[in-house]
């Protein structure tokens, strides 16, 4: 691998949201130790659907996934293959629906939760949550700076090549409170805090970083449809290599091809979009 690179996905945080209320990362773009860039995902904008076009670089006319009710082993070929393919390890802290796609499906909850398969074709070591019974009232989700601790003791415990973090906080966030609120404006802030610290550590094991959504959420925090408000989020940079224009607006199916492309991994035939990081 010529690389490293940690791709972290904060579910379903719209462009203003990233942009209005993390100032950490906005910080950093200040000093240009980020870049940011909208990035616009893929339809239907929902989670499951972008999950597995961010991992392809395929729509999700062409993987299948139409929603969150139709999870199952995909065919085609995503980041973690591709990283194998190329010699590198793996791992990811995420939503079970991440080792369903590319692992194996259905997910056990007593064999998947917590696994290291040094010889897998796809995630090495992973590290998973199913949310069960998620809903309004109860979130289900783990506290984010024990997944991002939890990614970073991959990291240095097993030496990922790539490492994919997903958390849904925000999402849920979102859906139960809406979006012009005080406890939407706290919870950013607090995922803004907790994610910081990280940041310049992981930078200084030798990573790239990319933090992004799978896709926004509009006022009432609904998204799976078309418009700026669902579909459009925010893509932070750190790293060595130049991207494109401030105003240019990225692809979801970009980010697939750009990642391989970084990391000096074959990018799959399947993958049509242009990386954008040069
Ligand atoms: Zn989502």
């Amino acid at each position: 691998m010529d690389r490293k690179l940690l791709l972290i996905i904060l579910d379903g945080v719209p462009w203003r949201n990233f942009r209005r209320l993390f100032g950490n990362l906005e910080g950093w773009v200040d000093t240009g130790e980020a870049r940011v860039w909208k990035k616009r995902a893929v339809l239907p904008s929902i989670s499951a659907s972008c999950y597995a076009s961010i991992h392809t670089g395929v729509t999700p006319q062409e993987h299948g996934c139409t929603g969150n009710g139709n999870v199952f082993r995909l065919s085609q070929k995503d980041i973690f293959s591709q990283v194998r393919e190329a010699g590198g390890v793996t791992g990811a802290v995420a939503h079970s629906f991440w080792s369903q796609f590319f692992n194996r499906h259905p997910f056990d909850y007593v064999r998947d939760v917590e696994y290291d398969e040094p010889n897998s074709k796809t995630i090495n070591h992973g590290r998973f949550h199913t949310m069960t019974g998620y809903g309004k009232a109860n979130q289900m989700t783990p506290c984010d700076v024990d997944l991002f601790a939890t990614l970073t003791n991959l990291c240095l415990r097993h030496g990922l090549d790539y490492g994919l973090l997903h958390t849904s906080t925000l999402d849920s966030m979102g859906h139960r409170f809406f979006h012009e609120c005080e406890e939407m404006d706290h919870a950013c802030f607090v995922m803004d805090e907790m994610l910081a610290p990280f940041i310049p550590r992981w930078r200084q094991l030798g990573y790239d970083v990319i933090v992004t959504a799978d896709h926004g959420q509009d006022d009432r925090g609904h998204h799976g449809g078309r418009g700026a408000l669902q579909q459009e989020t925010a893509l932070y940079y750190f790293g060595d290599v130049e991207g494109p224009d401030a105003n240019a607006v990225i692809d979801q199916l970009q980010l697939a091809p750009t990642i391989l492309d970084r990391l000096g991994a074959p990018i799959a035939e399947t993958m049509k979009g242009q990386p954008f990081l040069k």
